[in-house]
């Protein structure tokens, strides 16, 4: 039987870490919901919609229909890439920058409204690991396994630091833990489907667990 496993939680709490591990195993199809909102984002700056104290969200709203987030698997990754109207931009939306604004584009109900519905028409029929912050709350509120990750802003923090300075990015611990603490508040205070724990979440705590510890743990979930 194929399953729906959700994975919510804070921010760079290791969610998409351990849903490619998990769709990997079970052969099924993992989707980076964090990577569509990041998309609109990019789309946004890109396109002159949003630079330092300006954000023009009904222009956005309107270009909507313009706006098309594919994903498709690359093999040597094993995993799926992002691709906004046809070019791959995987790379593109992980900086800071894009990470600075994704939350406010990530607010706004028709964004949301569109994004959720091609999550669930992803996710329809087929075994799936979706990864986001409302996925066991509104885009499959019916799912076999939801999780909810979680760790301490400073492990997470410097999580996403490392991730950054590897790809080569400079940037400041500081301005990356303020980011992901900015982004978990912002995340959990919007109106619109606020980051929350589902009633039927199994929350994990992953500060002091190894990676190999963490599959193993929600292994098992899987398998009851
Ligand atoms: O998962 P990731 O950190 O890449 O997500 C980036 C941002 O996208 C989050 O901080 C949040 O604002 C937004 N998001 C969301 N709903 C989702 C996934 C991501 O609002 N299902």
């Amino acid at each position: 039987t194929k399953i729906t496993i959700a994975i919510d939680g804070f921010s760079s709490t290791g969610k998409s870490t351990v849903a490619k591990q998990l769709a990997k195993h079970l052969g099924y199809v993992y989707v980076d919901t964090g990577a569509m909102y990041r998309a609109v984002t990019y789309y946004a700056i890109q396109n002159g919609l949003i630079n330092k104290e300006d954000f023009n969200k009904e222009t956005l709203v309107y270009q909507l229909q313009n706006i098309q987030v594919n994903f498709k698997f690359n093999e040597t990754l094993g995993f799926a890439e992002v691709y906004l109207n046809g070019v791959n931009i995987e790379n593109e939306i992980r900086t800071l920058e894009v990470s600075s604004f994704v939350s406010k584009v990530a607010a706004i109900t028709e964004v949301r409204r569109k994004l959720v519905e091609q999550q669930q028409e992803m996710g329809k029929n087929k075994g799936v690991v979706m990864d986001g912050r409302d996925i066991g709350t509104v885009v499959f509120p019916k799912a076999n396994l939801k999780l909810f990750m979680t760790a301490s802003a400073e492990t997470r923090g410097k999580r996403r630091y490392d991730e950054l300075i590897s790809r080569g990015d400079r940037v400041k611990y500081e301005d990356v833990l303020k980011n992901v603490q900015d982004r978990d508040y912002l995340d959990s205070n919007r109106e619109d489907s606020p980051l929350v724990k589902a009633k039927d979440a199994i929350e994990i705590d992953n500060s002091n667990m190894t990676l190999d510890e963490q599959f193993d743990k929600i292994l098992n979930l899987v398998k009851m």
